[in-house]
């Protein structure tokens, strides 16, 4: 199973020259099938099937039960919100939010993930909970657009309200906030920010682009 990237060259370069060394795996009868998913998968599905045929199946970035079907696997509902750390244990990233709405023209986020989806309050308070069991101190929200967080689901801005909630969690000490786009910063968020002391007080903007024309 291997996952890709499918967002710059680099990055595109190393993902088809894994698949390609695990396609020689293949042939050498040292692996019995060959598996892709992730971004690249997503993104050129078409193109990767005609040219590099060996893999025995492609999978999209949304398509975790069909692979999970593919294995042979059950889906395990228990298992819903349980997280497996790759940060050191005192720390981990919440994601709450995949895809965006707002195509930047230099910009493959939209053509791989889509639209922006929101993931439901419930959920991600349940998973920060867990995280917290687990010993996590430190939450950092991130998503293509923290700031777009809720409009897809209940047409409002929930940034603001989100963060007072896992602000009031018990046993988290700091939470960070990564990647919010300027325009339609919810300024209500910076009330919610004065109120608690365990938010980090600077917030992650990127301008993504050394070039003043596409800036503008
Ligand atoms: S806001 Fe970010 S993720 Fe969305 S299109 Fe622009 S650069 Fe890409």
């Amino acid at each position: 199973m291997i996952n890709t990237c499918g967002f710059i060259n680099d990055a595109k370069e190393e993902s088809i020259n894994t698949i390609l060394e695990f396609v020689e795996k293949k042939k050498a009868g040292i692996l019995k099938k060959i598996f892709v998913m992730g971004c690249l998968s997503e993104r050129y599905m078409d193109q990767l099937k005609t040219e590099i045929p060996e893999v025995d199946e492609y999978f999209g970035v949304y398509q975790l039960p069909e692979i999970l079907n593919s294995l042979e696997c059950d889906y395990k509902n228990e298992l819903i919100g349980e997280r497996f750390l790759s940060t050191p244990d005192h720390y981990a990233y919440l994601k709450i939010s995949e895809g965006c709405d707002r195509n930047c023209s230099f910009c493959a986020i939209p053509l791989i993930k889509g639209n922006h989806k929101s993931r439901l309050p419930q959920d991600l308070l349940n998973e920060a909970e867990k995280l917290r069991d687990a010993g996590v101190k430190e939450l950092i929200l991130i998503s293509q657009d923290l700031t777009y967080y809720g409009l897809d689901i209940e047409r409002k801005k929930m940034l603001p309200e989100l963060v007072e909630k896992l602000a009031n969690i018990k046993g988290l000490d700091w939470i960070r906030l990564h990647y919010a786009y300027p325009n339609g910063f919810p300024l209500e968020l910076l009330d919610v920010i004065s109120r608690h002391t365990k938010i980090c007080r600077y917030i992650d903007m990127p301008l993504q682009h050394a070039n003043d024309r596409i800036l503008k």
